[in-house]
């Protein structure tokens, strides 16, 4: 089945980068312009889920039974607070995901088939992933149709994104052929912090216009919201933070409107 919907997955090897802030608030900026949003939190520590105010106790079934193949899509998504936005939480049970599966031969494309097996009502699925490049990362890349990466402003940056896209080409020529990268949001950048500013630079050189224009600064309220159980969006619309997501949403989907003219 073919499907109309837009699959991004916010990757990369590193933990603490702003992955998980910016699918949350990605897909709440998305939701807030109309689209119809799911998250898929594939990461076992469940940080999308908690960040969107989802209840440990109402993840009974979750990521990892749509892994499995024993829930479809609409018998795991929760609704959130935000409008439009739905999202299928994690739980510590995708632990066990990668040796329960591991000798099977489809072990890969779990994801995919999941989100292929019924229509579905949304226009961008967001993935959330852990901070590796483990079998649930593969499985992500596997169902994509492109890859959005953060990239904190610090000085392994580069190094660790050259890793991520290596890795992106090793999807290409294995499980994905036509897997593209959206674009590279710099996160957490702090204007006063000469090191960012060389970090930006070096980016933009070696990457070109695959850099989002957006940067998205470090904002206190950013990494107060999620101990609400909200967007930054939602907890603060006018903080710095939130008004750049807003602006990388935008950006994010002038890209979509390019790429699907030119298919
Ligand atoms: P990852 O998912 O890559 O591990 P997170 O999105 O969880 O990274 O971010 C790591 C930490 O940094 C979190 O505590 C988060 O609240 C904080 N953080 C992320 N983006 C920002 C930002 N723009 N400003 C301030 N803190 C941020
Ligand atoms: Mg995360």
């Amino acid at each position: 089945m073919s499907h109309n919907n837009r699959i991004i997955t916010i990757a990369n090897q590193k933990g603490g980068v702003g992955k998980t802030t910016t699918a949350i608030n990605l897909a709440t900026a998305l939701a807030a312009i109309g689209e119809h949003v799911l998250i898929v939190d594939l990461d076992p520590q469940g940080n999308a889920s908690t960040g969107l105010g989802i209840d440990r106790r109402d993840r009974a079934v979750s990521s990892y039974d749509l892994l499995m193949g024993t829930r479809s899509v609409d018998q795991t998504v929760l609704p959130t607070a935000v409008p439009n936005l739905s999202i299928v939480p994690s739980t510590m049970d995708l632990l066990g995901f990668e040796m329960e599966i591991a000798q099977q031969p489809d072990r890969v494309f779990r994801l995919k088939r999941a989100l292929q097996e019924i229509a579905l009502p949304y226009s961008y699925i967001i993935l959330d992933c852990p901070p590796s490049f483990n079998l649930l990362t593969m499985n992500a890349m596997a169902a994509a149709q492109s890859v959005l990466v953060p990239l904190q402003c610090e000085f392994f940056a580069l190094e660790g994104l050259s890793q991520l896209l290596e890795t992106v080409n090793q999807v290409r020529q294995t499980v994905n052929p036509s897997l593209d990268i959206q674009g590279i949001v710099l996160t957490m950048f702090d204007a006063r912090n000469n090191l960012a500013q060389q970090v930006v630079s070096d980016v933009r050189t070696y990457l070109g216009d695959k850099v989002y224009h957006t940067l998205i600064p470090r904002n206190v309220r950013v990494s107060e919201a999620p101990s609400y159980g909200k967007p930054a969006i939602l907890y603060d619309l006018k903080c710095a933070g939130s008004q750049a997501y807003l602006q990388l949403a935008s950006e994010v989907i002038q890209r979509e409107r390019r790429r699907k003219a030119a298919a």
